[in-house]
């Protein structure tokens, strides 16, 4: 397991912290850089320890909240001294030549009427300041996420209160043209350094529960505008990474479902096939689940590799089988041409933080070496994602495990559960998607 000459070996974690100044000690090469990825917050300011269950927590919606710790609790969305404590755990992690995209999502999953746009915007601007005083020196790159809008998913394709405090809010990491089109749309481009652009697109208005875009071909001319960025940077020979907070392709836990309407999701897709030599790398969150997806263009061929990252709440509705626990990740990317090397994947163990009163964030797994590969460019993720395929196949059990950050090991994913994931991994558009969920190869 070696690239650029340099033995894979080494960058396991306990090695890399100076165990004196408990800095990450760089021991790649220089053509390695690195960023972060948080994403969905889901800070709850009602969570505290009370008697009664079913009171510590208004996301909860009535639910028990049996475990409920320091940390949270699965059927609540973030304390604050969750959030706090991931980035305390993250901050020492950095360096300084790091950035970090942040996908968006941070008021908790209440109902409309225990929220506001004046709430949505207080909470937006406490995940800023927190984010802002535990990375002083690092750029961050936000996404808006449907919870950042209220009422929740409702983003206007036009100038509005939130996307204009947004921009406001944001104003230290984003230079003037991203903030012009960030307070008309929600959305923006920026240069992170010469040769990589980074695009922060607003794929709410593609969601299919946003009833103010539903009839719209082209909502904010984020299409057009996302066309024309990625021409001027092919012409440029930038290389672009695309973050937004909704997922293109398939959810992966349901069968033959978009994350984004049907329509919309066609034509992203089309664009990205068109671009694909332009895009480096695409960046979301929103499942608050682990999972990646490789970009096939019409001969089947892998052009792109994209990640979506999990939450850092652990919330789950009482009906859920599913949850994940709270994780934070950093990518791995070569300085040279930009494509993604590696994913190392934090992660905090809920149910012992709380038992212990302490929060040791872990490595959950770094990918290249959980998986056996040499890096996460295209071929590779397709590869990967064949070999889930496989009946009883090791590597899709370690992926579906990952998928809920280890929430749970003893739930098992087979069946239709299976062909669900792994379709979603391969296949982004309507038609080859239908075909490999009703492929008899399964
Ligand atoms: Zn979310
Ligand atoms: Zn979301």
């Amino acid at each position: 397991n070696v690239f650029h000459g340099v033995d894979w070996t080494v960058l396991i974690y306990p090695q890399m912290i100076d165990a004196n100044s408990g800095q990450v000690v760089s021991k790649y090469p220089r053509t390695i850089c690195r960023f972060w990825h948080i994403t969905d917050l889901h800070l709850d300011p009602s969570y505290h320890l009370a008697q009664d269950p079913t009171k510590v927590c208004f996301s909860s919606k009535g639910a028990p909240a049996t475990h409920a710790g320091l940390y949270g609790d699965f059927l609540c969305d973030s304390p604050y001294s969750l959030i706090q404590s991931a980035f305390t755990n993250m901050a020492p992690l950095t360096q300084p030549e790091d950035f970090i995209i942040w996908t968006g999502d941070s008021p908790p999953h209440v109902p409309p009427d225990e929220l506001s746009t004046d709430l949505v915007i207080q909470v937006i601007s406490n995940m800023t300041q927190t984010i802002t005083q535990h990375f002083p020196n690092l750029t961050v790159f936000p996404a808006l996420g449907n919870h950042d809008y209220w009422p929740q998913d409702q983003m206007p394709d036009s100038t509005n209160d939130i996307y204009k405090a947004a921009a406001a809010l944001w104003k230290r990491w984003l230079e003037p043209e991203a903030l012009t089109t960030l307070s008309q749309g929600g959305f923006y481009s920026q240069l992170v350094k010469p040769g990589l652009r980074l695009l922060s697109l607003n794929t709410i208005l593609y969601y299919g529960p946003d009833k103010v875009t539903i009839n719209m071909t082209d909502p904010a001319g984020q299409f057009e505008w996302l066309e024309k960025t990625l021409e001027k940077s092919a012409q440029s020979k930038e290389k672009v990474y695309v973050i937004a907070h909704v997922p293109v392709g398939y959810l992966p836990f349901v069968g033959n479902t978009t994350a984004i309407r049907k329509s919309h999701n066609e034509r992203l897709v089309a664009i990205f096939r068109k671009y694909s030599h332009v895009v480096a790398g695409q960046f979301y969150g929103h499942t608050h689940r682990d999972s990646i997806m490789v970009l096939l263009d019409e001969q089947g061929y892998p052009v792109n590799s994209l990640f979506v990252s999990p939450a850092v709440t652990p919330i789950k509705s009482f009906w859920e089988q599913y949850s994940n626990n709270p994780g934070f990740r950093m990518y791995l990317y070569s300085n040279k041409d930009y494509s993604v090397m590696d994913i190392w994947q934090y992660y905090l163990n809920l149910t012992e933080a709380n038992e212990k009163q302490r929060s040791d964030w872990r490595l959950e797994y770094i990918m290249t070496e959980a998986f056996g590969l040499s890096d996460l460019q295209p071929k590779s993720l397709l590869q990967l994602g064949l070999s889930f395929m496989l009946p009883q196949s090791k590597a899709f059990d370690k992926y579906f495990s990952h998928f809920m950050v280890d929430y749970n090991s003893s739930i098992v994913c087979d069946g239709s559960c299976k062909v669900h994931q792994v379709c979603a991994v391969l296949y982004l558009d309507q038609q080859s998607y239908s075909k490999c969920a009703s492929s008899a190869d399964w």
